[in-house]
């Protein structure tokens, strides 16, 4: 067993209370939503209903899930914590770091040989500080997690936009960056904002050629890549009753394509049958006794339209498969619209690759039915006449559809099946292709398909589809071909039609596996050594960062004022810096490289104030280091949007910025600086923006009377000798201030943990 049944236990045993102390809170029936997330309060129920949209620090999620690319920094952070184990039960899982290239034997061997010290750092880490440790091949985070982890009304925070997969078995799965899981490890409570509740009701029964994947294929074009932005969506209605869950999971997992915080089923029997069906009967049985408190109240699912922000409505008798993209996934169009669509647009109708599998779509149905297809063209004389390629979602899938004999038939029409990895659907994909400037289609059953996400080739027009219509498309070779009406032409120029697909939800004879590539953590780590090799470039363990000298900051030079736009992508730059990830110095060479100097107009081009040249901002910021001066970053409006990428706060803190002073903050962006120790503040009048000169030196006055709720003061001496100060605000509370005073929040957990 590697879930922990004594924490979900626990988590059943409060759940009713705390639920009915909630509901006495709000006065009113409650959705799925509010019971799961007023039951994770880590302080009693607070006096006044959370406001919908704003942020709380009081969540206690019950595990943390991390693969291969992002857990990398996120345990070098929590090491410095100096806990002996983690907080909450944690998992790592290695699957990012796999490229595709010839087949899952050679692929993963290759990647085992080139990831080494980063694989074998995560291993030891996790077996050192008590977390499961899934190895290269095991599957991809999110599939491994609902087969073994995930539970109805749980809360799970995960290292990837995708952890919300797991609202398909009913729990609150929400993708966070490195920080928040480090946090939540570490012992501290998680910060959330409220979300909207939008609620998608399902009727009807899908049947024929549409899957579960269709409604969220339809779901993006009607909410669109934005519509879900802070809202959790809540499924409900006879039709989400009738989908296996497994298909409940390829809807929640998408969900991250409209922006939603997450997506949830209620518990049902579909659930039960499924955690009966992957070893978890005793999960099923705790499930069914507070089967209410996993579910949103009747009146709730009676009438909609009071409780939910939006409501949503999908007849599942009368929804067609639906095919989406290119390179956005909310543009969606029916089956029966888009040979059209795709003339109309002069999108190339010859399709190079069908690809099926992923985190999405590898379930024991997905696959199945899939076969189902491909066995009718292999029995009808036909081949694949695209390329055609089985990513399977974990080990334990990929050993019982081998036994069951679908890869068998895939290898026989002509398919290759890949390693349990993430591969062509993160872009570790060594494509085969004559001629990178043509213009391409391929579809995959995966979920994202924005330009160069499968294989770095702007010209390729990447569509999304479910598993069933990839393959009849992959057979077809042509993105044209509708299978419900269309006939091929096979090797004895007969025409042939492709029978509706067929499946099953669970194996018959059980799910099966030799060997799932799980490593249990060590009873005692005390004695484990964490491999890193010092003159690793990828890899790089930390120093904390040196507490507050307790007096203003003086004499500190201005680095960069930023203009217009400045995400976190702008501040650390991803694509070739990935491989730094877990090597801080190596990776704040990209510090601030994308930014606008608004002196000069130019990205990565900063006066050196030591000496009048310009340079590269990294560079100048360590010749600051190198002298020991301090420097403060100006910044525009909404500094710092963009994914939570952690290294964006911790690459200036390490090279010795000491401030971020900026018209307005991207919210988390904000208390990720705050984490590091960093100063975040925001001009109180905008306007002073403007009377920041290149060759400032500046001042942050009011430090040692650091107060929640009262203005620092910040001053400038500019070159001709002048000098002006104005007022700035800040948002830090207490605690956070204890952060800054520490030189960061995990000085302070260290401090607690060796008390
Ligand atoms: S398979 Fe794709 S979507 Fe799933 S975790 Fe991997 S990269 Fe993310």
């Amino acid at each position: 067993m590697v879930f922990d049944l004594d924490m979900i236990k626990t988590v059943y045993a409060n759940m009713p209370s705390k639920i009915e102390n909630a509901r006495k809170l709000l006065n009113r029936p409650m959705t799925l939503t509010e019971k799961i997330l007023y039951s994770h309060l880590s302080e009693a129920i607070p006096g006044t209903p959370f406001e919908r949209g704003k942020s709380y620090v009081d969540f206690n999620p019950d595990r943390v899930a991390m693969q291969d690319a992002t857990a990398q920094m996120a345990l070098l952070q929590f090491m410095q914590a100096g806990r002996p184990k983690v907080a909450v039960p944690s998992t790592v899982h290695c699957d990012h770091l796999i490229q595709a290239e010839t087949g899952a034997t050679a692929d993963l061997a290759k990647a085992l040989d080139k990831n080494k010290e980063v694989f074998n750092f995560l291993s030891s880490v996790s077996n050192k500080y008590g977390i499961g440790f899934w190895k290269p091949g095991a599957g991809i985070i999110h599939q491994v997690i609902l087969e073994n982890y995930a539970f109805p009304g749980g809360l799970m925070i995960g290292t990837d936009s995708h952890t919300v997969n797991a609202g398909g078995l009913g729990m609150v799965a929400i993708g966070v960056g490195g920080a928040d899981a480090c946090d939540v490890m570490a012992g501290l409570v998680w910060e959330l904002k409220f979300p909207r509740v939008i609620g998608v009701k399902l009727t009807g029964k899908l049947n024929g050629w549409t899957s579960a994947k269709d409604i969220i294929l339809k779901v993006a074009g009607i909410l669109t890549v934005k519509g879900g932005t802070d809202a959790i969506v809540e499924y409900f209605g006879e039709g989400a009753d009738s989908l296996s869950c497994t298909g409940k999971g390829t809807i929640c997992n998408m969900g991250a394509e409209i922006g939603a915080t997450t997506s949830i089923f209620g518990y049902d029997d579909k659930m039960g049958e499924y955690l009966r069906g992957t070893s978890r009967a005793a999960v099923a049985d705790l499930a069914d006794g507070v089967r209410s408190s996993l579910r949103a109240d009747d009146d709730v699912y009676a009438n909609p339209s009071k409780y939910f922000d939006q409501v949503v409505e999908i007849n599942l008798d009368e929804l067609e498969p639906h095919i989406n993209g290119p390179f956005t996934p909310d543009l969606a169009w029916p089956l029966s619209k888009f040979a059209a669509a795709v003339k109309e647009n002069g999108w190339p109708a010859q399709l190079e690759v069908g690809l099926i599998g992923s985190c999405t779509n590898s379930s024991y149905e997905d696959i199945s039915r899939a076969a189902s297809l491909a066995k009718q063209a292999v029995d009808k004389g036909l081949k694949a006449k695209s390329e055609f390629t089985i990513t399977p979602g974990s080990e334990l899938v990929r050993y019982t559809v081998e036994r069951d004999g679908f890869l068998k038939i895939f290898e026989d029409m002509g398919g290759m099946v890949l390693a349990n990895a993430c591969g062509p659907c993160i872009g570790q994909w060594a494509r085969h292709t004559t001629d990178p400037n043509r213009k391409n289609s391929i579809i995959t059953s995966f979920n994202r398909n924005f330009a160069k996400r499968n294989d770095g080739n702007p010209n390729t027009h990447a569509f999304v589809a479910s598993p069933e219509i990839v393959t009849a498309l992959a057979i077809a070779g042509d993105l044209t071909f509708n299978p419900i009406t269309d006939t091929l032409t096979n090797a004895k120029g007969e025409k042939v039609k492709l029978e509706e697909p067929s499946g099953l939800e669970m194996p018959p004879k059980g799910f099966a596996v030799e060997d799932a590539g799980y490593q249990a953590p060590a009873a005692d780590g005390s004695n484990v050594n964490i491999a890193v090799s010092p003159t690793s470039d990828r890899l790089q363990l930390l120093d904390p960062f040196s507490a507050w000298e307790g007096i203003d900051l003086k004499g500190l030079r201005l680095l960069i004022k930023v203009k217009g736009k400045c995400t976190t992508d702008h501040i650390s730059m991803a694509g070739p810096w990935l491989k730094y990830r877990g090597h801080l110095d190596n990776i704040s060479n990209n510090m601030l490289i994308g930014a606008l100097n608004i002196f000069n107009e130019k990205t990565d081009n900063v006066k050196n104030q030591l000496d009048g040249t310009y340079n590269a901002v990294p560079a100048v910021q360590r010749a600051y280091k190198a002298a020991h001066i301090g420097t403060i970053v100006v910044g525009d409006e909404n500094y710092g949007e963009g994914s939570s990428r952690e290294h964006a706060a911790m690459e200036p803190r390490f090279l010795g910025v000491r401030a971020i002073l900026v018209k307005s903050f991207a919210r988390i962006h904000e208390t990720n600086l705050k984490k590091q120790g960093m100063l975040a503040l925001t001009f109180a009048n905008k306007e002073d923006y403007n009377k920041i000169q290149e060759d400032d030196t500046l001042e942050i006055l009011g430090l040692t009377t650091f107060t929640p709720g009262v203005q620092l003061t910040t001053a400038l001496n500019h070159s001709d000798g002048s000098r002006e100060e104005f007022n700035v605000n800040h948002t830090y509370n207490e605690n956070q201030i204890e952060w800054f005073k520490a030189g960061g929040a995990l000085n302070i957990i260290r401090s607690q943990v060796g008390a």
